[in-house]
């Protein structure tokens, strides 16, 4: 599943292979953008915000900058291949955007909201979203104030929200709660210590950007790799008590219910 760390991967990957280099080739294969023209432009940067990947590049004529947007969404991904290597094996129909210079290519899969707009509009795309714990502008003390911003709002719906903390997805979020020992329906404004569950957040994702597993517990051996996370029914690694998992807001949360333990009188 790509959080933040895994976007922030993608665009160094497609940053190394594309900055400063002119495009020969730009297939768009999302039919608003089938006619975009991208071939001789230069791409001058690949970042990441949050979930979102843009693709800065300016045209050929000195005109003004341009960003190929895309969202990775839960299953999309971009790989960055040499010319003359064998693409993975995936079927042709899942691809959406396929970019080359001389020496290489990127193919995006299953990319979701494809848009190509001016770089000074990115705002419109990414203006919502609250603080990105990869940014190198990062703002904790921002980050905090959104979170607490509605407390009413359970802390696993809250950490979620792009628009408090850009970048935590799922895995990121079951995982912190268990290191905090938070029950995920407990109301952001009962959390005690928001300043260390956001300076976590930033810790995990930090120590995550550079490989390729993605672990929270130390251990990068497979199956071994989360506490909580696509373990329901499974022992707590803690305490051995099974862990838990149910609904919330439409995703699925997982809990260890003794290291977690649910306010007094709340039901979930
Ligand atoms: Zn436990």
């Amino acid at each position: 599943m790509s959080e933040g760390d895994t976007v922030f991967r993608t665009a160094r990957a497609l940053h190394r292979a594309f900055a400063g280099r002119r495009l020969t080739a730009a297939d768009l294969r999302v039919p608003q953008l089938a006619t975009a023209k991208l071939a001789g432009w230069t791409v001058t940067e690949s970042i990441s915000r949050g979930k979102h990947l843009l693709l800065r590049m300016a045209p050929p004529d000195g005109g003004r900058t341009m960003t190929l947007h895309s969202h990775l969404g839960m299953d999309g991904s971009w790989r960055v291949y040499a010319i003359g290597e064998r693409w993975r094996a995936q079927s042709r129909h899942l691809i959406r955007v396929v970019v080359r210079n001389a020496d290489a290519v990127a193919v995006g899969y299953q990319l979701h909201q494809v848009s190509l707009l001016p770089t000074e509009d990115e705002h419109s795309l990414v203006g919502d979203l609250g603080p990105d714990p990869l940014d190198p502008g990062w703002d904790p003390d921002e980050a905090v104030r959104r979170l607490a911003g509605r407390p009413a709002t359970a802390i696993g719906e809250a950490l979620r929200d792009q628009r408090n903390l850009a970048g935590i997805g799922n895995v990121y979020c079951c995982e912190l709660l268990f290191l905090r020992g938070l029950w995920p329906w407990t109301p952001a404004g009962q959390v005690p210590d928001l300043p260390a569950l956001v300076a976590l957040a930033r810790r995990l994702l930090d120590v995550n950007r550079s490989r390729p597993v993605r672990s929270t517990t130390g251990s990068l051996r497979r199956g071994e790799t989360t506490y909580v996370y696509g373990r329901a029914g499974a022992p707590c690694r803690r305490c051995c008590s099974l862990i838990s998992t149910g609904d919330q807001a439409g995703r699925v949360s997982y809990w260890c219910p003794s290291c977690q333990p649910a306010l007094p009188g709340a039901g979930t």
